[in-house]
């Protein structure tokens, strides 16, 4: 049985430090069981430094909302998988959807994302989903299908086994290996931010699809482990029903993952 995962994107927000410092600092009135649940958090890059570690004393992991299709060199504004894993960044989310239509990253560049995580032995939480009128039209697996298409020739190991000694981090620290399973965030882009979540069953029913297409495309072990998130619109009252599918296996969450009640859904699926 895959281990739930759930993810906080804080997108582009909050305003001020000190709100985010806030926000950990009540989320360690409620704690959870690290055993039975992943949770990682992505803030601003800005922010990021400065919440690694209290986040870190929660037992969460840190991400980015993004990562630099480049090498390093001259990309200003960018920066690389390698700096990341660098930092001890063990995450980025890939292809968000505001990533996809607001700065016109294509399945190409996500691909090209991806390799350079794999690199570098970064852990990829791969977002994809459908626009309304792709629903509408009946093209829903069909989308999800062509985001998953590009990156899958770029996942050498979707369980690959990373060697930290081998990457320059200090083996001491973080431990000789950790297993690097992609995630994949299905997020339907008309439940994002809209209030309008997917119904238990429609969530399933894609995620049973996009197994299917990992089984098809990939192997039967890997559409097994690899775990997919839903998100759009997820909240502490949504969230219970939804964990009942068996082919959701934790959220990516947006607004909800700004508030102390975030926990609330943390713990709904541990
Ligand atoms: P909301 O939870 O705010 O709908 O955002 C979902 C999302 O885009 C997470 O990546």
């Amino acid at each position: 049985s895959r281990k739930p995962i759930v993810g906080g994107n804080w997108k582009c927000n909050p305003a001020k430090l000190a709100d985010a410092k806030a926000l950990v600092e009540a989320w360690k009135e409620k704690g959870f069981d690290k055993e039975k649940v992943d949770v990682v958090i992505a803030p601003t890059a800005l922010h990021l430094g400065h919440v690694k570690t209290p986040l870190e004393g929660l037992g969460m992991a840190v991400c980015a909302q993004n990562v630099g299709k480049n090498d390093m060199g001259a990309f200003t504004g960018e920066w690389t998988a390698a700096h990341l894993q660098d930092m001890e960044v063990g995450y980025t989310l890939i292809g968000h959807s505001e990533r996809r239509s607001k700065y016109g990253e294509t399945d190409e560049d996500t691909a090209l994302k991806v390799e350079k995580c794999q690199e570098a032995g970064l852990k990829v939480i791969f977002c994809i989903g459908e626009l309304l009128e792709e629903r509408e039209s009946g093209k829903t697996d069909e989308v999800n299908k062509r985001q998953l298409a590009a990156i899958i020739p770029k996942v050498k190991n979707w369980d690959l086994i990373v060697w930290f000694g081998r990457c320059g981090v200090d083996r001491g620290k973080l431990g000789l290996h950790e297993r690097l399973f992609t995630v994949i965030a299905y997020e339907p882009v008309w439940a994002i931010g809209t209030g309008k979540v997917a119904t238990p069953d429609q969530a399933e029913e894609t995620q049973a699809a996009i197994r299917a297409y990992l089984k098809e495309a990939v192997s039967a072990e890997v559409a097994d482990k690899v775990r997919i998130q839903y998100g759009g619109s997820v909240t502490p009252e949504n969230c219970k029903e939804l964990i009942t599918k068996p082919n959701i296996d934790g959220f990516l969450v947006g607004g909800a993952s700004l508030k102390p009640s975030f926990m609330e859904i943390v713990t709904a699926v541990q």
